[in-house]
């Protein structure tokens, strides 16, 4: 069985990144940052999602020397330009908290229209072997809407903001596999998956 490192001590990516896997053919033993027993802080000053996914996956390839999966997602919301894109873990600070993020989302959208709140999630995912270095990489795109307030308990992060394209609910009030089948990042493991199958 291929044994992969998830590059990332964020439990919502973790575990929907290992949900996906339960229904793949290909079978991935994933290896934690538990499991290794914490990972090194990677200074993640990229310009873009690609560059700081190589960043993390290098810097954990080096660590463990095993194979290792990065992915760098976020929030880009068509009426701020963008932003908070690849800054959307620190958009209210550095040590915002994902609740504090969702606040300082709200504030700045105040008065925008429901129609100009459209936005997009955005997931690059890079393989990486400590010797060949990148070896794959893709990008999933979820395109949706801000809502006016938070709504559902599910996922993480802007979940209970983001209503996706054709739905009525937010990412947070959709199922855990719900959610793996549309999202930014269920979109990137579909592409690793079918690109791991043949590997
Ligand atoms: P990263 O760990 O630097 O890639 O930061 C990702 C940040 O983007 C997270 O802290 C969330 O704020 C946001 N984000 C990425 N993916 C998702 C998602 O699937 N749902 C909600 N927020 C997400």
């Amino acid at each position: 069985m291929l044994k992969i490192v998830i590059a990332s001590r964020n439990d919502g990516k973790i575990s929907e990144i290992k949900d996906y896997s339960k229904q793949a053919n290909k079978k991935i033993e994933w290896v934690t940052y538990k499991d290794a027993g914490g990972f090194p802080t990677v200074e993640e000053d990229g310009d873009t999602f690609f560059e700081n996914a190589g960043l993390k996956a290098k810097a954990i390839a080096d660590y463990t020397r095993m194979m290792v999966v990065a992915d760098d997602s976020g929030l880009e919301v068509d009426a701020l330009g963008g932003r908070p894109g690849i800054y959307s873990s620190r958009f209210a600070g550095i040590k915002a908290t994902d609740e504090e993020n969702r606040r300082k989302l709200l504030e700045c959208l105040e008065g925008v229209s429901k129609e100009d709140r459209g936005a997009q999630f955005v997931c690059s995912l890079v393989l990486w072997d400590p010797n060949k270095g990148l070896i794959f990489d893709t990008r999933g795109i979820c395109r949706g809407k801000i809502g006016l307030t938070e709504k559902g308990e599910g996922g993480f992060g802007y979940d209970c903001l983001f209503i996706p394209e054709g739905y009525h609910k937010t990412m947070a009030e959709l199922a855990a596999d719900q959610k793996n089948r549309i999202s930014h990042r269920g979109r990137a493991l579909a592409s690793f998956y079918r690109f791991i199958e043949n590997f």
